[in-house]
């Protein structure tokens, strides 16, 4: 992705976008990877052009922001933020996760709604895009004050979602416990049983495998990726960043394709297991994780592996890197010590975890590097199958839904092969961005001036 290959309409348009967004820098990186890629498209497309379509694109249809208030355990009268940023509906109803997270900006979830809208359209299944969440974090907090946290977050927002309108999911800080408790509340006000969220426990309409869906897909990819090169991930060191459910049901796919996962990490540091994780080990992790709420520096003392305070994982020689935490979480130094130990594939868990520098300096070193909107779309992919048996009223099988993962995952890397040829290679990025902008081009241009 050279800048100046891409023409001088990207900095026009890049001018034009910064002038409308001052003070979102995520928001800002988001959208210039994008418009770097498809501006070479856009010089061929008058019709693109015309309609102003990449300019339409980075506007949200709507951003809905909204006061929450809610008493802790201490008495005390609480206020945060809430927000929902519809970005765009033009491929089906608003779709994506709510994060909830101490501090949490509208710049992030601007940039995460806009990656949203191309990665669901990449899954050529019917969703447009949306993210939400608020500046609440649930560390530290009771179960009780959770719930009446989400129950007041779900007092406003259910008036702006429902089952053909919008339909939020998890995300960073909101897993099935959140998922459930905003539901209920949901249910309660609307006096409706509808799929207008997913993430559900199966009990309650929920579908099989969504808790596996984002990492067990994200290897999906890594496999397709891995046999584009002849090579298969058995035997390959992996590096994992992150420990929460991404991380998790990557680490699990991982080790049943054997591979050999040495490394898991939270805000604290990672842990570095030299023989690699096993499904039991696994095991503790989830329990850690998910039950007790504990911090990773317990599996260092469980099993006696080293544990680097305040540390990331690159430095660990692997062979492919699966940053599974957050955006931004990979930076030029970290590239580089991955580049040094001949890391090959570099495999998105997250959103947007490299920096902008790290990723030209993967793209210069010849690094495969698949983009979080492609490589972990598989969570959404089976929110939307959530979607659709909740609204045939039926149940789906385990069997299934793992087969339409499966799918889907093969169809978005041979979508990324068709648009990102690269000489010999493919280059993700490139074909994920111009994939999925296509698919929402196609779909406004034939809905006219909206
Ligand atoms: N939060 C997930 C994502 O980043 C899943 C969204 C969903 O299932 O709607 O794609």
């Amino acid at each position: 992705m050279n800048n100046k290959k891409a023409g001088s309409g990207v900095e026009q348009f890049l001018d034009w976008v910064r002038r409308r967004n001052k003070g979102q820098p995520e928001f800002l990186q988001a959208v210039a990877e994008v418009a770097h890629t498809v501006m070479p498209l856009l010089n061929e497309r008058a019709d693109y052009r015309e309609a102003r379509l990449l300019e339409r694109m980075t506007e949200p249809d709507r951003i809905i922001s909204f006061r929450v208030c809610w008493t802790d355990d201490a008495g005390r009268v609480q206020i945060n933020r809430g927000y929902r940023v519809q970005f765009n509906n033009a491929t089906g109803p608003y779709k994506g996760g709510l994060r909830f997270v101490g501090g949490l900006k509208l710049d992030t979830l601007k940039f995460l709604g806009f990656e949203q809208v191309l990665k669901n359209s990449l899954t050529n299944l019917p969703i447009g895009g949306a993210k939400g969440g608020a500046d609440f974090s649930t560390k530290g907090r009771s179960d009780g004050e959770i719930l009446r946290f989400c129950q007041s977050f779900m007092t406003e927002l259910q008036r702006h979602i429902g089952a053909l309108v919008d339909v939020p999911a998890g995300d960073i800080g909101v897993g099935e416990r959140e998922i459930g408790y905003l539901y209920g509340q949901y249910r309660r006000v609307r006096n409706e049983f509808a799929g207008a969220l997913s993430g559900k426990n199966v009990s309650y309409g929920g579908i099989p495998l969504r808790p596996e869906a984002t990492g067990h897909g994200c290897v999906y990819f890594a496999k397709e990726m891995a046999s584009a090169r002849n090579q298969s991930l058995e035997d390959q060191v992996c590096v994992i960043s992150g420990s929460g459910n991404v991380a998790q049901y990557t680490c699990e796919k991982l080790i049943e394709l054997g591979a050999k996962v040495v490394t898991l990490s939270d805000s604290d540091g990672f842990i570095y297991d030299k023989v690699g994780l096993t499904a039991d080990k696994l095991a503790f992790v989830k329990e850690l994780k998910n039950k007790k709420r504990g911090r990773i520096k317990a599996y260092a003392e469980e099993y006696g592996c080293e544990f680097y305070e305040n540390q990331k994982p690159w430095a660990i020689p692997c062979d492919n890197a699966f940053p599974c935490a957050t955006q931004n979480e990979l930076d030029d130094s970290d590239a580089q010590a991955l580049i040094d130990n001949g890391c090959a594939m570099v495999v998105e868990g997250a959103n947007m975890p490299v920096t902008d520098e790290a990723r030209q300096r993967f793209e210069q070193a010849g690094v495969v590097h698949a983009p979080g909107k492609a490589a972990n779309a598989g969570g959404v992919a089976v929110s939307s199958m959530e979607m659709s048996q909740n609204a045939e009223h039926a149940r789906w099988t385990r069997d299934e839904v793992d087969q339409n993962l499966q799918e889907v995952m093969a169809h978005i890397h041979q979508t990324c092969r068709e648009h990102g040829e690269d000489g010999d290679g493919i280059n993700y990025i490139k074909g994920a961005n111009i994939a999925g902008f296509i698919r929402v081009a196609d779909a406004m241009l034939a809905q006219g001036v909206v």
